[in-house]
């Protein structure tokens, strides 16, 4: 087997390793379940057709025949979006407020969606980390080889003690219901919804290309956004959320939305960049990429590849164009609290 299929192997083998992520995991954890970080019902079933939506794929064979560009493929809402986090009882109890309610204006609905995808992050990059570290005994690696999967592991290691610290921020917070420090951009709307999203990311440029924070500086100290999508009494929304620990970079990112929204520019078509830009876990209505023109699904899918590859440094402007006129969504109703 070749260096890259063993690594492919050992990476689907370590996501079937369940464990609860929940901010008191305990003897109670013993159950766990497959959990979707997408909501299977109000969600995924909101797009899917036949049972079935597209989720972004990248692995060997897929890379292979598009050329290195991570690809969309079809998969059962069943198995889309999930993985082993959490355990029955805690995820139960602890997303009763969404998954049982449609998001309104609620601070702790915030903090609970945003919680999701944190703790999908945490179980992806640990993964990662775990994985990329038993490579490094893999027989016959020459030193060079050796030194650039400790690059590797180092780098994962970093980004992973940076969501580490989020994550304990996010547990104290929930552990103590102390909802009123997050912050959140609501984005109504009642149109077709063809993109289903749920993730975070350090803020690095705003979408006028301007600097946020610097990734490179080996400090796990990085403001964090998470975004998700969510139903609601009206439809469904976008929406972009932080704790307030991470003020400095996302008011800057927010403002920066808000200036090129006065300049004229369409807050449907930023808010697709950012979604396929900034996220890897979509889920996509496969009749709206089917019915893309061929230069349309080049330009979603150059914009999702933009941070798959995370030996390729992104560019400042990659938020500030791009995607025009390819989204079917429309927004018209924004909440804010900030
Ligand atoms: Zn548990």
């Amino acid at each position: 087997m070749s260096f890259s299929n063993a690594h492919q192997a050992a990476m689907k083998q370590q996501s079937k390793k369940g464990r609860c992520l929940h901010f008191k995991d305990g003897t109670r954890c013993n159950e766990i379940i497959a959990a979707h970080s997408i909501q299977k019902q109000g969600q995924l079933r909101l797009i899917a057709e036949s049972g079935h939506v597209y989720r972004l794929n990248s692995d060997i064979s897929t890379l292979k025949e598009s050329g290195g560009i991570p690809l969309p493929k079809k998969i059962g809402v069943n198995r889309a979006s999930t993985f082993v986090g959490m355990c029955k009882h805690h995820d139960n109890k602890l997303f009763e407020p969404i998954d049982n309610k449609l998001l309104s204006y609620d601070h702790e609905q915030v903090a609970l969606y945003a919680y999701r995808s944190i703790c999908r992050e945490y179980f992806v990059k640990e993964n990662a980390v775990t994985t990329l570290g038993e490579m490094r005994s893999y027989p016959g690696l020459s030193s060079a080889q050796q030194q650039f999967l400790q690059d590797g592991v180092d780098g994962h290691l970093l980004g992973f003690e940076r969501l580490r610290r989020h994550k304990d921020i996010y547990d104290a917070s929930l552990a103590h219901r102390d909802f009123a420090g997050f912050k959140f951009t609501i984005f109504g709307s009642t149109s077709r919804c063809s993109l289903q999203a749920s993730g975070l990311i350090f803020p690095d440029f705003d979408f006028k290309g301007r600097p946020l924070q610097h990734l490179g500086l080996r400090t796990n100290q990085m403001d964090l956004l998470t975004f998700f999508t969510a139903p609601t009494e009206c439809g469904w929304a976008l929406v972009l959320a932080w704790h307030e620990s991470s003020d400095e970079s996302c008011l800057r990112l927010m403002q920066s939305l808000v200036e090129e929204v006065r300049q004229g520019l369409k807050l449907e078509d930023m808010l697709l960049r950012f979604s396929l830009a900034c996220c890897e876990n979509h889920a996509i209505r496969m009749s709206w990429w089917d019915e893309l023109p061929e230069p349309a699904k080049k330009q979603a899918t150059d914009m999702m590849a933009v941070m798959a590859d995370p030996t390729v440094a992104v560019t400042a402007d990659y938020l500030t164009g791009g995607c025009e006129g390819l989204a079917d969504w429309s927004f018209d109703r924004i909440q804010v609290a900030c």
